[in-house]
């Protein structure tokens, strides 16, 4: 699927929609899932303009990826969720139920949580 610079994730990285935000650098930014699914739900926005996990490994170099990554685990760290642990998800396309089509993690904890497939 081609980039859309149209969706939410895009208009919050250029400013256009306010964030409640967790965490950001030069890779991600992180704020809160507007629809909890969890006692804590945030999400990490990839600063690429990908649509989904390969996209994003296709068209990103090797400091791109582990600054992504290192995001995320600093955002589980500033929400304590990293001691009694979390689950990250990725959707990615229409069997996942993608909504947005933005690269980004889902961070859930707070809680022990359901078993879902995993
Ligand atoms: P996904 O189904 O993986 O694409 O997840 C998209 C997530 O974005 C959902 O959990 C939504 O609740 C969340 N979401 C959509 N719009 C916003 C928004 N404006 N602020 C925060 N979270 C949002």
């Amino acid at each position: 699927m081609e980039y859309n610079s149209n969706n939410v994730f895009a208009k919050m990285l250029r400013g256009e929609i306010a964030v409640n935000k967790i965490y950001e650098d030069d890779y991600a930014l992180a704020f809160y899932d507007i629809a909890p699914k969890a006692k804590i739900h945030a999400l990490v926005i990839s600063k690429a303009m990908v649509v989904d996990f390969a996209d994003f490994i296709e068209h990103s170099n090797a400091a791109e990826i582990e600054g992504y990554m290192r995001a995320i685990v600093r955002t589980a760290e500033i929400l304590g969720v990293v001691e009694d642990g979390y689950r990250l998800v990725f959707n990615s396309g229409k069997n996942s139920g993608q909504e947005v089509p933005h690269l980004h993690a889902h961070i859930l904890g707070g809680e022990k949580l359901p078993t879902a497939h995993l």
